[in-house]
């Protein structure tokens, strides 16, 4: 049984103030609702853990680096987060695979780092709208599931984020069927190299313009495990409903 995942990606987005949305959040979160995760900026990692200490919201980063510490300016180590308290991590989101070149390699020594530290990684895939365009978007997959997820990837230390590159931020999302076929690829992708037992372990996440109105027809798919949520999760009366909805699916 994989537990849902509700997580929120709040970008470049937000300075101390905006924390009294995650505690206003804490209030609708109740035992028994998805998992729900806020992965702020850097900068609010450690307040936000402080802030939320003793309430069902965890906390994550939106990158690591692939060393543990050194002369790497303005970068954040897998330790250094996991000293703030925070949990998870996203690695490899278009936004940063396009604006600073992260590669599929890039991103598996990434998430190697990131469980040495003791995180989770939830990892980013998807398709440019190229690439959905030219009939590529599961050739894509394949190769950014083989290239970003290293081996002994299991439900403990990962995640697998589906957030096609068209839909991020747009207001665009792919039908239900869309999703249902590149979901139910990856679930069987992830079967075939890491046996169904461990395959079936790993949580599905899709992103991509989630808001209150499509969340619970996207939970409806079999293998959608949450959602991650970039522009809807800054506001806890945006990302409530949404919580919500997941945790009733
Ligand atoms: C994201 O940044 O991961 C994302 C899915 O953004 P949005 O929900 O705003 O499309």
């Amino acid at each position: 049984m994989r537990r849902k995942l509700a997580a929120g990606n709040w970008k470049m987005n937000g300075t101390a103030g905006a924390l009294s949305e995650l505690v206003e959040l804490a209030k609708h979160v109740k035992p028994g609702d998805a998992e729900t995760l806020i992965c702020p900026p850097a900068p609010l990692l450690y307040l936000a853990c402080e802030k939320l200490r003793g309430t069902a919201i965890a906390i994550g980063a939106q990158d690591c680096h692939i060393e543990a510490s050194g002369a790497y300016t303005g970068d954040i180590s897998a330790p250094m987060v996991a000293d703030t308290g925070a949990t998870y991590v996203i690695l490899g989101h278009s936004e940063r695979r396009d604006a600073h070149d992260e590669t599929n390699a890039d991103i598996a020594a990434k998430t190697r780092a990131a469980w040495g530290a003791g995180l989770t990684a939830i990892i980013c895939i998807g398709e440019s709208g190229a690439d959905r365009e030219e009939d590529k978007t599961l050739d894509v997959i394949a190769a950014q599931l083989a290239g970003s997820v290293p081996e002994n990837a299991s439900g403990q230390n990962s995640v697998i984020a589906y957030e096609p590159i068209w839909a991020i931020g747009t207001g665009k999302t792919p039908t239900l069927d869309q999703i249902v076929e590149v979901h139910d690829f990856i679930r069987a992708r992830l079967n075939d190299r890491f046996g169904q037992e461990t395959g079936d372990t790993i949580r599905l996440l899709y992103g991509g313009s989630v808001k209150s109105e499509n969340a619970a027809e996207i939970f409806t798919a079999e293998n959608v495990d949450g959602a991650l949520v970039g522009g809807a999760s800054l506001k806890a009366a945006d990302f409530a409903p949404i919580i919500k909805a997941l945790s009733r699916a």
